[in-house]
């Protein structure tokens, strides 16, 4: 039973006005089989969080810990942290010339799984998962984000998502870019994973418009990087209705 703990977690970025706290003691634990949302305003903190879960340079950690199953997350390198279990979308958003997306997802299985995934079954579970995602068969030849849309990095991220089978899942705005035929395909595939390995789903949103396809559990609202209300799924439908102006209004009047 996998569980990301994230303790007090206080990050730092660097400016050019010099060194700006972003996170102020973020508290959230997400086991194995739960949805949790993460929502707020732009500029609250939340894709910082998602990118210090993924170990991105920029950003430092002043405070806390990030620990999976008790292990520090935090001491280990973006590899090791997917070899651990985590799945990070944002971990590989460049173009990688010269890398179809077949290798690509053939290579990242085999380094999260320590061997080669067997080559019949690979290539069937590729075929299988890209019909799901309703790709063309086409797209496993074309050299990885290289000229891909919104809609087709989003599927090519769920499609890593099929595959990979990662214990918890960090999801940032996963919902951006997407038209309604599209956010439910892809949705679809959160859904299927989640049913399919039970997987842990850390979904950052500011809109509440993915809640109604990938329903979660719990939800947290973010405002100036820290989880200012939490609640069930109820909480989302009264953000939908009521928006963040309220968490900003108390934000702004105690600074
Ligand atoms: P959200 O995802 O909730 O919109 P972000 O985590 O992207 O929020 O940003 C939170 C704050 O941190 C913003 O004020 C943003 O300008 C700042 N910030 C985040 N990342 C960087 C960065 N790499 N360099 C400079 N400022 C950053
Ligand atoms: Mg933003
Ligand atoms: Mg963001």
């Amino acid at each position: 039973m996998s569980v990301l703990e994230i303790r007090d977690l206080h990050v730092t970025v660097e400016t050019d006005a010099g060194t700006t706290p972003i996170l102020n003691g973020v508290t959230l634990t997400i086991r194995k089989g739960e949805t949790h949302a993460i929502m707020g305003p732009n500029g609250s903190g939340k894709s910082t969080l998602a990118y210090t879960i993924a170990g991105h340079p920029k950003y430092t950690v002043t405070g806390g810990t990030i620990t999976l199953d008790g292990e520090d997350v935090l001491a280990m390198t973006v590899d090791e942290r997917a070899r651990a279990g985590l799945f990070l979308a944002m971990q590989y958003p460049v173009e990688i010339p010269g890398v179809t997306v077949t290798n690509f997802l053939r290579t990242a299985k085999t380094a999260i799984d320590g061997e080669a995934p067997a080559i019949r079954s690979w290539t069937k579970d590729v075929k299988h998962s890209m019909k799901n995602l309703r790709m063309d068969p086409k797209f496993a030849q074309r050299n990885v984000n290289e000229g891909f849309s919104g809609g087709e990095k989003k599927r090519h991220e769920i499609l890593q998502l099929e595959l990979l089978k990662p214990q918890i899942a960090v999801l940032d705005e996963t919902d951006s870019g997407l038209d309604v035929d599209a956010l439910k395909i892809v949705s679809e595939g959160v859904n299927r994973a989640k049913a399919d390995t039970d997987l842990g789903v850390l979904l950052i949103t500011h809109y509440t418009r993915i809640l109604r396809y990938i329903h979660p559990d719990f939800v947290h609202v973010m405002v100036a990087g820290k989880i200012v209300e939490e609640g069930g799924p109820e909480l989302s439908v009264r953000l939908e209705d009521e928006g963040y102006d309220r968490f900003l209004d108390a934000s702004t009047s105690s600074e």
